[in-house]
Formats: structure tokens, C-alpha cells, sequence
């Protein structure tokens, strides 16, 4: 898992604390009325429940689930499938394109810690983050692009290359200006 996920996943626990559950931007699963031998539910929650830090992927619509819902003892057990279109950036060109996350099939167990409601909309956000590509690709994206590294980019590399390899090739002189390369590196730091 790259480093940049788990910076998703804390961003996500960070701000599912706020959520209040009673918003029927919710997917809540009543118990005491869950069938023994299960139920399917289907619908839609808004993109809003991602609520990512700005920098970070956008969802560009809602999370469509279709889930069939049976309990195990103390577990709750939700398997079918998700999906829903987020706006990433590559990170080979930096362009922004689509790429919608489908899980499917999606096999989510919650462990069941006191009876009555259970919201399980935050464990099917965390289930679509944990997917989400590590390096996040436009050739993979819904709509196929060209992923060409903007030349303006390029031109800024060129910029930061060390000193020490534009020095002039003066077979007497370049060892000096390597290591007086070296010193102002050092007096930088
Ligand atoms: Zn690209």
C-alpha cells in the first residue's frame, strides 16, 4: 500500500468524526428488522461523503451500491458491488481525468458492537479509499487519454539540475569548482 493512500485513509478518519448519522445521506442498516437470511440494498449516497482535502481525489458523482446484507453471529457481512467516479491526477503528466472506482465484487464484513441501527456508510467509503490506485494513471482513466508530460514541467527539471554538471569541462579547473560546488551546497544546508 503507497504512502499516498494512507495519507487518504487518515484524511477520511479525520473528517468522518464530524458526520452526523441522522442525515439520510446515510446507509443504515436496522437489525432488529434484517431478515435471518438477509436483505439487498440498493441505492445511491452523495459524493459529499468522501469529503477529501482539496489536493486530494474528488468523487465527480454519487457512490452507487448494490449490496446484499446478512448477518453472521456478531459480524454483518455486505457483498455485491460499488461504484463511483473520481477525479484523479496523474502522476506521470499531472493531468486531471476521470476514473470511476467499481468494486466488484465488494465483500465488506463490520463487526457488530451493539444491536439496533448501524450505519455502514463509513466502512463502504473506507472499502472505495483503500482502492483507489496507488499511482494514479490518465491512460487508465474512464475516457482514454494520452498521458504526455506537459513540456512546461519539463523545462522546470532542467532548472534544478546540480550546477556541478553545467560547470565548464576544464580538465585543470574541474575539480576545483566540484568541490567549491560542494561548499556552497554545504553552506546552503
Ligand atoms: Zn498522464
Amino acid at each position: 500500500m503507497g504512502s499516498g493512500t494512507w495519507r487518504r485513509i487518515v484524511a477520511w478518519l479525520r473528517s468522518g468524526l464530524g458526520y452526523n448519522s441522522g442525515m439520510k445521506s446515510r446507509l443504515v442498516i436496522d437489525l432488529s428488522r434484517l431478515p435471518e437470511d438477509g436483505e439487498r440494498f440498493e441505492g445511491e449516497l452523495p459524493a459529499e461523503i468522501f469529503d477529501l482535502p482539496p489536493e486530494d481525489a474528488q468523487a465527480t458523482g454519487p457512490l452507487i451500491y448494490d449490496l446484499f446484507v446478512q448477518r453472521f453471529g456478531s459480524e454483518l457481512l455486505l457483498s455485491g458491488n460499488l461504484e463511483v467516479p473520481f477525479e484523479f491526477t496523474c502522476v506521470r503528466s499531472l493531468h486531471p481525468f476521470i476514473q470511476t472506482i467499481r468494486l466488484d465484487p465488494a465483500a465488506i464484513s463490520i463487526e457488530i458492537l451493539r444491536e439496533g441501527e448501524m450505519d455502514v456508510t463509513e466502512a463502504l467509503r473506507e472499502e472505495v479509499l483503500i482502492n483507489f490506485p496507488h499511482d494514479p494513471r490518465c491512460e487508465e482513466g474512464d475516457v482514454e487519454q494520452e498521458c504526455e508530460i506537459d513540456s512546461r514541467y519539463l523545462a522546470v527539471d532542467k532548472l534544478e539540475e546540480p550546477e556541478v554538471e553545467t560547470a565548464p569541462r576544464d580538465e585543470a579547473s574541474t575539480g576545483w569548482n566540484a568541490l567549491d560546488a560542494l561548499k556552497d551546497l554545504k553552506d546552503q544546508l
